[in-house]
């Protein structure tokens, strides 16, 4: 496993991670759509590799790579079908940073270890049935009893669940306080009796990664699982996580975009019709041309905010900035992309309209793109009044 403080490392990282995705990943692509499942040792090798600890502390056992840094891992890995980044994406995002930026130390050193080595996957329970883009009315509820908290509620769409180990849930321990002041958040660790993991839901695509419900029925755990030892400080928890999640995930719609105007490209100078490469046609190059301006900007966005971050900025409007015009740009880049395969496009071998699918995605979670735009527009209004 290599750790990657200084850029030279980090070249070995991202060269050796650039023939893991080329010899291994890209290979691999219509397999895992077609079974729904990254086989077992491919697993392994993204274990090997370090990939699950990426932005782990080192001293938990982790890579350690800082926003900049993370944000070229990301630009990588988006060259292949995101359901491989999605496995790894949870204990590097979402179900470890609660830990990272928030837990006690017994609480890193208990479970960073296990997450940054791929021993335990992480997933993180915030979206409910009736509280999707307003999180801060969820209405699972953790009723404290002696030394532990009762929890009960139901979680909606929750990554990698089925293959979970461990669970940031974000829970009501103030049933008076209906905003996001009364929620919490627990570390629950799979198995707990009555936490109960629904099948798996039939998704649009990213097919090999998967969502399921998540409920809790009178499931009893520990008050020492209170993230941080603190009431009252889950919502923001999970703001801060998903500032940093939005970044990686628009670093990743680059990778992705970046993908497809290869491909794109590749097949417009092979591809001919009228007796010459379809490329020759100007009405095909503004597409590519298109694609490449909005792939570039999205990219030195996205380089910028991380820089912003890695200095200790409060970068939540850069952030918001970054995944809306990232995730949008490569809907785009997608949708050219069928475009310009024609009915090859639309055919399953070739793997367009794969991405075309993986890619909507984006504009969902961690945030819808109307949620970034507010978030935006509510920051610009704070710091004008
Ligand atoms: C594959 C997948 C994986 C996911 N993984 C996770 C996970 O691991 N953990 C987790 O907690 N959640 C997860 N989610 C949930 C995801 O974050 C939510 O689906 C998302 O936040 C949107 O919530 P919603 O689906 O309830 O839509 P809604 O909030 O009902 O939104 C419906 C529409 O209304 C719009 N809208 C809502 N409010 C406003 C407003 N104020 N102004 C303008 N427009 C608005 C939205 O933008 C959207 O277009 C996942 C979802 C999917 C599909």
């Amino acid at each position: 496993m290599l750790t990657a403080r200084e850029d030279e490392t980090l070249e070995q990282l991202l060269s050796m991670l650039e023939r893991f995705v080329k010899e291994r990943l890209i290979p691999n692509e219509h397999r895992v759509a077609d079974e729904d499942a990254i086989p077992r040792d491919i697993i392994e090798e993204m274990r090997g590799l370090g990939l699950f600890g990426l932005s782990t502390p080192v001293e938990f056992g982790g890579v350690g790579l800082n926003m900049s840094q993370e944000v070229q891992v990301a630009f990588v890995l988006g060259q292949t079908s995101p359901a491989f980044r999605s496995l790894i994406g949870t204990n590097n995002g979402i179900g470890s940073q609660g830990i990272i930026l928030d837990g006690t130390e017994e609480q890193r050193r208990k479970y960073l270890p296990r997450l940054a080595s791929g021993e335990i996957v992480g997933a993180f329970a915030l979206t409910e049935p009736n509280a999707g883009s307003d999180a801060s009315s969820l209405r699972t509820t953790a009723r404290r009893e002696g030394d532990m908290y009762v929890l009960n509620g139901t979680k909606r769409f929750i990554t990698n669940a089925p293959e979970a180990g461990l669970f940031t849930v974000m829970a009501r321990t103030n049933p008076d306080e209906k905003g996001a002041a009364g929620i919490s958040a627990f570390l629950v660790e799979a198995g707990t009796p009555g936490l109960i993991i629904g099948p798996s839901d039939r998704k649009m695509g990213q097919k090999g990664t998967h969502t399921a419900d998540v409920l809790f029925e009178d499931c009893r755990v520990p008050a020492a699982q209170l993230l941080g030892g603190v009431e009252g400080q889950g919502f923001k928890t999970a703001m801060k996580v998903l500032d940093r999640g939005r970044l990686h995930i628009a670093a990743v719609c680059v990778g992705v975009a970046e993908r497809l105007i290869r491909e794109s490209l590749r097949y417009a100078m092979e591809r001919e019709q009228f007796g010459k490469p379809i490329a020759e046609f100007q009405l095909i190059q503004a597409m590519l041309a298109d694609s490449r301006m909005e792939a570039y900007a999205a990219r030195c966005m996205v380089l910028d905010a991380a820089r912003r971050r890695d200095a200790g900025q409060n970068i939540s409007t850069e952030a918001s900035c970054c995944k809306l015009f990232a995730s949008e740009m490569v809907g785009r880049v997608a949708d050219r992309a069928v475009q310009i395969f024609g009915g090859a496009g639309y055919i399953a071998d070739y793997g367009i309209e794969r991405f075309y699918r993986d890619v909507r995605l984006f504009r969902l979670y961690e945030g819808t793109s109307q949620i970034q735009q507010l978030v935006i527009a509510r920051n610009m209004m704070r710091e004008a009044s």
